[in-house]
């Protein structure tokens, strides 16, 4: 296994960033997860660890090889991607066993090792099957034995679960992350699906525009996400984002805005002078912070919009007089009966603010 570097790593198409200016560390037996939107640049990213992509500008170091102008077959990595690009021709062993073919091994050692690696993958008894005879979640797992087969200091992935079904999904998921607890592999992991990355990561690099705008524990990006556009695309549904006007006295900061009584906020002095000097600052609070009750410290009102049964959890939102709805995601297995008018009231401790640039305040 091998830590990763990207040092100051740009790589544009034409006059457009794919990739802009990023430099991070991944530390060894990490499973990395790059998050963003559809067109951030996670791939692109992924490509040049893999040496598909060369870097306009910067360096990528795997362990302390400089591997920046590398061909990718040198890089000792393997990759799993997302249509699995199985050969439909050859059986299951035999698609399994083929980056040890091309390295040279010979036949008997090869269904040896393909054999090994498909009964901790589950697919043991498929082996003489062509990749058209088995199931979707059973073609992910072979194109998954076959990046395993070959021992790599570096494993890529490129949303290796998109093609499956909500259920398989799940299912493939865990065993992902059982394995690389059990393997403690250096993994890099593409996805847009948050609850995919939080689940896997041990840090998640959130991706916007070519920026990374967030590099950071599962938690740490839930509980402090750094920017909206963090606190937006993590958690679901996502965190409750209020525009609101406010005013500093004596570091204590007020909050305001049609339906919303907030309690003072207590204020370092740094932050309280950044929002004196530009006082239209952002409130959020996450949904699961939010009970459908008028008696708390704060509470926000608005018309019934909808209420959503999940079983054992409700989502009820609310439209406020300025067209923003508050959803809360309540735990309860019981009906919620609300009126037309509900409020909705939260905690201090559960509120954050993002300043005028949308950056996280405190
Ligand atoms: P998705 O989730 O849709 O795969 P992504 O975050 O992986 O998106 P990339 O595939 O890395 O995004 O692409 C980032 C940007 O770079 C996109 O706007 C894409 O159109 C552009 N891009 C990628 N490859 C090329 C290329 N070979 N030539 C020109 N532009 C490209």
């Amino acid at each position: 296994m091998a830590s990763i570097s990207f040092q100051n790593v740009t790589k544009s198409f034409g006059d457009f960033n794919a990739v802009s200016n990023a430099t991070f560390e991944i530390n060894d037996g990490e499973f990395i997860c790059l998050l963003g939107p559809s067109g951030c640049g996670k791939t692109t990213s992924l490509r040049m660890i893999a040496g598909l992509e060369t870097p306009t500008s910067g360096r990528i170091y795997i362990g302390d090889r400089d591997v920046t102008a590398l061909h990718p077959r040198d890089r000792k990595i393997s990759m799993v991607f997302q249509d699995y690009a199985l050969y439909p021709h050859m059986n299951i062993s035999d698609n399994i066993s083929y980056p040890l073919k091309v390295r040279g091994e010979n036949e008997a050692t090869r269904g040896e090792r393909a054999q090994e690696v498909a009964d901790v993958l589950k697919i043991g008894h498929l082996l003489d099957r062509l990749p058209a005879q088995i199931s979707g979640g059973q073609q992910q797992r072979t194109s998954l034995a076959r990046a395993l087969v070959n021992p790599s200091q570096v494993y890529l992935f490129d949303e290796p679960l998109s093609n499956l079904d909500a259920k398989l999904r799940l299912e493939a998921r865990g065993f992902l992350h059982h394995l690389q607890h059990s393997m403690g592999m250096t993994s890099v992991y593409v996805t847009h699906d948050q609850a995919e990355a939080m689940a896997l990561a041990t840090r998640v690099a959130v991706m916007d525009q070519g920026r990374i705008v967030q590099f950071a524990t599962p938690m740490e990006i839930y509980r402090k996400p750094a920017t909206t556009f963090v606190a937006n695309f993590v958690g679901n549904p996502p965190m409750n984002l209020l525009p609101v006007e406010a005013m500093v006295s004596d570091n204590v900061l007020k909050v305001r805005a049609d339906g919303l009584e907030v309690a003072d906020i207590p204020m370092q002095r740094s932050f309280a002078e950044a929002v004196a000097a530009n006082p239209k600052i952002t409130m959020g609070v996450r949904p699961e912070h939010l009970r459908a009750t008028a008696e708390a410290e704060n509470v926000v009102r608005g018309k019934l919009f909808a209420n959503e049964n999940m079983g054992a959890e409700k989502l009820v939102t609310i439209e406020r007089p300025d067209a923003a709805r508050f959803t809360a995601r309540i735990f309860t297995d019981d009906d919620i009966i609300l009126t037309e008018d509900v409020a909705l009231g939260f905690s201090s401790k559960h509120i954050t603010l993002f300043d005028a640039d949308g950056n996280r305040l405190a």
